[in-house]
């Protein structure tokens, strides 16, 4: 039977967010144990890893987001859930300020949801280093209306270049596709582009042919940091035969409506500003902290010193506090900040929340036994009652044995364009790391069977086939 009032008994355990971490804790969570509540202005789990093909068209983006409702449906008791975001946490009173900021308000639009526990997975922000002119002229790639903005803008600029009497300057303005920061999002966008430029765009619109160029900015001396030196080297050379251009060295200063301009650094260790004309930017640089993590971090003096998100023990707890804990993305441990931490982490979680509710159940039980010794009649009772003590503290031994949060690291995976992958794997002890045909075969089956349901696996490979015979579609809404 549903049970639609919290239960007084129960202790409320707030979770913040619907991404990765969140929704894996979702997933394995008892929910029976407390009174769930989810808050996030997000009503919809995405699957991140194939956001970049969204911008394109190859995959249209609902089919790697499934709803938040239908996963909470699923659960045994009922979970609530609010569309909103918090905007902060207070943690000496214990609560949570919500507020809905979707276009449909009614009278109460802001509110406070007391919690016991509290769960935060908000992710994180993209980052900006508060460099001018970013914000204003340049697409992100996060979260699904990114994806939808930077589709709109690529067919906007190909048909601007086309448009009659444009210039041979202008033309190549527009046509060329600048990609800032050369970490596995801007890799497998740029990836994503020039297939989208080989597969379709050049058979369209032969026009822009000669002009169209994706040019990769990366501030470092090589892209993809996290891959083994082998694997960058292979995604250099393979970027370098689809045509697509890797700037290292070069540091975007500032971003204009036109242009962008960088500090290069020449091989001779001398530096120069350089103006780069663009008609499309992607800014992908990586994360910066969200505001109402940075407000929560200075409530608690224990966190003084973190700077990249919440500081947390091994068992996930945000350092200085004892009810709260934190997920994914603006967590701060010895991981990057990827889905597969996040969800290691979500899972971990419910293992822990599973147990502890366990552990009370418990530990009550057992006070109860040792009234019921003290008060039991005759030698054949009391020792009934001493044996079922014993076995309910062989029990809490059991369950208190969960060990603190591990992450099992099962590889990094990155798709590069021209149906190639670039794969660093450890299996059985010995690391395979692996670039190619084969490598985007696995990508492709790995991504598919991660993805969240059977829903999303058939939306998804029927996605491709889709783009794989008719092509993609280039119809600017
Ligand atoms: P998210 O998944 O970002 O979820 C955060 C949630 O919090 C969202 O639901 C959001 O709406 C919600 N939220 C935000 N603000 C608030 C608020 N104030 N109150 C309440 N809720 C809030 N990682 C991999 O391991 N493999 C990959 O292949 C991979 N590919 C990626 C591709 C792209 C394009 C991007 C952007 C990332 C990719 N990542 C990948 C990284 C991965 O997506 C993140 O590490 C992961 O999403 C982090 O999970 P999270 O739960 O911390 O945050
Ligand atoms: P990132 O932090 O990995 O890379 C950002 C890059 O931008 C860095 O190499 C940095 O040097 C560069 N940069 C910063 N400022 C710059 C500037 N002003 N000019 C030029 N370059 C600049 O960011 P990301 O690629 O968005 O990834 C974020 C996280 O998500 C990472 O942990 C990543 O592993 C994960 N992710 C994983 C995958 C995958 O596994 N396939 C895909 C996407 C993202």
């Amino acid at each position: 039977e549903e049970q639609l009032e919290p239960d007084p008994s129960k202790k409320t355990l707030v979770i913040l967010g619907s991404g990765w971490g969140a929704v894996s804790l979702l997933k394995k969570l008892d929910t029976e144990n407390y009174n769930v509540v989810v808050i996030s202005p997000r009503n919809f789990f995405l699957f991140t890893p194939l956001l970049p093909s969204c911008t394109t068209g190859l995959i249209e983006h609902r089919s790697i987001m499934e709803p938040i409702r239908n996963i909470l449906r699923h659960k045994k008791a009922t979970v609530k859930y609010y569309e909103a975001e918090a905007t902060k946490i207070d943690y000496e009173k214990r609560v949570v300020y919500i507020s809905d900021d979707s276009e449909i308000k009614g009278d109460v639009s802001h509110t406070v949801v007391p919690f016991d526990m509290l769960v935060v997975g908000v992710g994180a922000e993209n980052a900006t280093f508060g460099i001018p002119g970013v914000r204003e002229h340049s697409c992100f790639l996060k979260e699904v209306g990114d994806a939808q903005k930077i589709r709109k803008r690529i067919m906007d600029c190909v048909e601007t270049a086309v448009f009659k009497d444009q210039t041979d300057e202008e033309v190549k303005r527009l046509l060329h596709m600048v990609v800032v920061g050369g970490g596995p999002t801007g890799v497998e966008f740029a990836g994503e582009l020039q297939d989208f430029f080989e597969d379709d765009l050049r058979k369209w619109i032969p026009e822009i042919q000669d002009n169209f160029h994706v040019t990769l900015v990366e501030a470092l001396p090589n892209i993809l940091p996290m891959f083994s030196k082998q694997l960058i080297e292979y995604t250099e050379s393979s970027f370098k035969e689809e045509k697509i251009t890797i700037r290292t060295k070069t540091m975007v200063k500032n971003v204009t409506d036109k242009y962008i301009e960088a500090q290069v650094t020449k091989p001779d260790g001398t530096t120069e500003l350089e103006r780069i004309p663009y008609g499309l930017l992607v800014w992908a640089t990586g994360n910066a902290v969200r505001g109402v993590v940075r407000d929560l971090m200075e409530q608690i003096p224990a966190q003084k010193d973190s700077r990249r998100g919440l500081a947390v023990n091994e068992y996930l707890v945000v350092n200085g506090t004892e009810n709260i804990w934190a997920v994914g993305d603006c967590a701060i441990t010895n991981y990057a900040p990827t889905a597969q931490v996040a969800g290691q982490e979500g899972a971990f979680l419910a293992r822990l929340f599973n147990t502890m509710a366990k552990t009370e159940a418990i530990e009550t039980e057992l006070k109860k036994l040792s009234v019921a010794q003290q008060e039991a009649k005759g030698d054949e009772e009391r020792n009934h009652v001493f044996e079922e003590i014993k076995e309910r503290q062989r029990q809490l031994r059991r369950t208190k044995q969960i060990g603190p949060f591990q992450y099992s690291h099962q590889g990094s995976l990155a798709y590069i364009g021209k149906e190639r992958a670039v794969a660093d794997i450890s299996w059985l002890s010995g690391n395979i790391a692996s670039g190619g045909t084969m490598t985007y075969l696995f990508w492709r089956s790995a991504y598919l069977s991660m993805c969240f349901s059977a829903r999303n696996r058939v939306l998804v490979a029927t996605d491709w086939i889709k783009a794989k015979i008719f092509g993609r579609d280039v119809s600017r809404e």
